[in-house]
């Protein structure tokens, strides 16, 4: 019988797919290679996923943590903070079982702590990482540039297993 593997969500650059702004991806190979064989992965990608398609206009985040606003880096009129927060909300809610989560550094949408905040000089969590991490504060969650050894993907792999057996 074929074993269940725990099921880990990633920002779907990551795994090669071609969903980022400018339409390329950002292939994390170590990360990918090392951990296909042994977790189910959930791609998602929040941005196209919400409709703003790819490639689209960069966004980025302005004001703080706890009062911000998404909108266009070119264009500031651009403001597609209700259609994050809105799909953010709802695919968090309904993400399933899941053990862990890979998210892509420094985005507006996926950066867990990385993400500069425009006008305050801050760094946080973009729309969808913070509600997960609200939702799920115990769930393994590391950004890409957290797994860049074979010791760090070793320890992710661990606590996933961990969580997968016992989830919160
Ligand atoms: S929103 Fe997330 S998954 Fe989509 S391109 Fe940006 S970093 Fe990658």
């Amino acid at each position: 019988m074929k074993k269940r593997l725990p099921r880990v969500g990633i920002s779907a650059c990551l795994l090669g797919e071609a969903v980022r702004y400018d339409g390329r991806h950002k292939y994390a190979a170590q990360i990918v290679e090392t951990l296909s064989d042994v977790v189910s992965w959930v791609p998602l990608c929040p941005e196209t996923e919400a409709g703003l398609g790819a490639p689209r206009p960069p966004v980025e985040l302005i004001g703080s943590p706890g009062s911000f606003r998404v909108v266009g880096v070119e264009d500031s009129g651009l403001d597609v903070t209700t259609r994050l927060l809105d799909f953010s909300r709802k695919k968090v809610r309904n993400l399933g079982r899941i053990s862990g989560f890979i998210l892509q550094s420094r985005s507006p949408s996926c950066g867990l702590k990385s993400v500069p905040f425009r006008g305050s000089g801050l760094l946080g969590a973009g729309v969808f990482a913070g509600m997960l991490k609200h939702e799920f504060p115990e769930l393994p969650v590391a950004e890409d540039v957290d797994l860049d050894s074979a010791a760090a993907l070793d320890e992710f792999l661990r606590r996933v297993r961990r969580y997968d057996l016992n989830p919160r």
